[in-house]
């Protein structure tokens, strides 16, 4: 029986890793299932699941937690050591699910005992790829990615050498506004970001694909992930969300990957890796489906995207300014202090502001250095929202 664990067993994706596990009974050795105040949630499939340990991030839950697990014989823990403990536990297969910077330090103890780690997190690549990649070698551990353009990309180069790769293509669906009036933009709601036309998702990578800073991120990962050049990484609108990325190659050739948008197909991949498995995703009718659309997304609308750029060329901590910047921005943005379009002018601030800082040349990356440069760029991020608040 292969021994996996699933850090944010609660969310989006963590839900879809329960699904697919439930459907193969007696396959799996469930070690810790991990999440945050969706207690009902976690002790459910804890129990279900035989877990050893079921981990709430938040310690005045404990309580709770062991109230509902009572009897059952699975271990209740709180609090961000126990998380850490619990990726520490050895387990052949870990998925890492959780949202955010949050996911980097136990995605990094997953890799210190030797997993294999299911990268959904795709924050831990943008604020330490070097640090997830380093350590990922120094403990033979392997990094798969989950995140549907990569997984894509990782398919795609099956069998390839990577010297003939040219240039990668990421797609995008273009968020819930790619067919605004810009001028609308501006006052988008929170319910209207959070609702996307082909993806289900957890609300903050939903409201991310509406700005584009979910692509801006994936671009990161993609470079990280891969090492490709930031002038090799393209992305292109296409509304259906069925092409999730193309690999162009030196001959003129391109593989592309299509699949329903359903993240279990990814995250099934990477679960029966290097074999494939049938899975319960729909079979596609390309005859009814007719037309695939593909467009250059519009720098105006996706301010986001330029910014990637700028991180990819610098790399360092700046990518732990982005993403600490964009967490915030998205934060302000949810409470409703500022505007959707007040997110893009937020990020930029802070890291023309910080990515010349001394902090940011420290050429070695540890988890200390980018949680330093993580708090730094949430303090000026919440800087400048205040400052444009007072203003207007
Ligand atoms: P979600 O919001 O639905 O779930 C997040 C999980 O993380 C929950 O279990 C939550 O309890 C836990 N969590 C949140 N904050 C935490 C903290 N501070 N400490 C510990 N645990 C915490 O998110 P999601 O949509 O499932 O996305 C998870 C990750 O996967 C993100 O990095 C996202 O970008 C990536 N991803 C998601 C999808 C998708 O289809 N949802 C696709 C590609 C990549
Ligand atoms: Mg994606």
């Amino acid at each position: 029986m292969k021994r996996i664990s699933i850090l944010g067993a609660t969310g989006s994706v963590g839900q879809n890793t329960i699904d697919l596990i439930k459907r193969a009974p007696g396959a799996y050795k469930v070690v810790a299932l991990t999440g945050g105040r969706r207690i009902d949630t976690l002790a459910r499939d804890a129990i279900a699941l035989g877990a050893d340990v079921a981990v709430t991030a938040h310690e005045d839950l404990l309580v709770s937690l062991r109230e509902a697990l009572k009897g059952s014989g699975v271990e209740a823990a709180a609090g961000q050591t126990a998380l850490i403990e619990a990726a520490r536990r050895p387990a052949q297969w870990v998925m890492s699910a959780i949202v955010g910077a949050a996911g980097l330090a136990p995605g990094l103890a997953a890799l210190e005992q030797g997993a294999t780690l299911a990268l959904a997190n795709k924050e831990s690549l943008v604020t330490a790829g070097t640090l997830m990649m380093r350590t990922a070698r120094a403990n033979r551990a392997t990094i798969l990615p989950v995140d549907s353009e990569h997984s894509a990309i990782f398919q795609a180069l099956v069998g390839e050498d990577s010297a003939a790769v040219n240039r990668v293509i990421i797609t995008a669906s273009g968020g819930a506004f790619r067919d605004w009036p810009m001028d609308r933009l501006a006052n988008a709601t929170v319910a209207e970001a959070s609702s996307h036309p082909n993806w289900d998702m957890g609300q903050r990578i939903t409201i991310d694909s509406a700005s584009m800073f979910n692509k801006a991120l994936e671009m990161i990962e993609a470079r990280e992930f891969f090492g490709f050049s930031p002038n090799q990484i393209e992305v292109l609108v296409h509304p259906q969300s069925l092409v999730h990325a193309l690999v162009g190659f030196c001959d003129g050739g391109l593989m592309a990957h299509v699949g329903p948008p359903d993240m279990r197909h990814a995250i099934g991949y990477a679960l029966n890796w290097p074999q494939r498995q049938a899975l319960p995703v729909e079979v596609l009718d390309l005859a009814t489906i007719g037309t695939l659309e593909f467009r250059a997304p519009d720098p105006a609308r996706y301010p986001a995207l330029r910014l990637a750029r700028e991180v990819m060329e610098a790399r360092g901590l700046s990518g732990a300014i982005f993403n600490a910047a964009k967490e915030r921005a998205l934060d302000h943005f949810i409470a409703g202090r500022i505007k959707f379009t007040d997110m893009n002018i937020v990020v930029e601030e802070v890291l023309n502001a910080l990515i010349d800082a001394p902090e940011a040349r420290n050429s070695e990356l540890t988890l200390d250095v980018v949680a330093h440069m993580d708090h730094l760029a949430r303090q000026q991020a919440d800087l400048v929202v205040t400052e444009r608040t007072t203003q207007g």
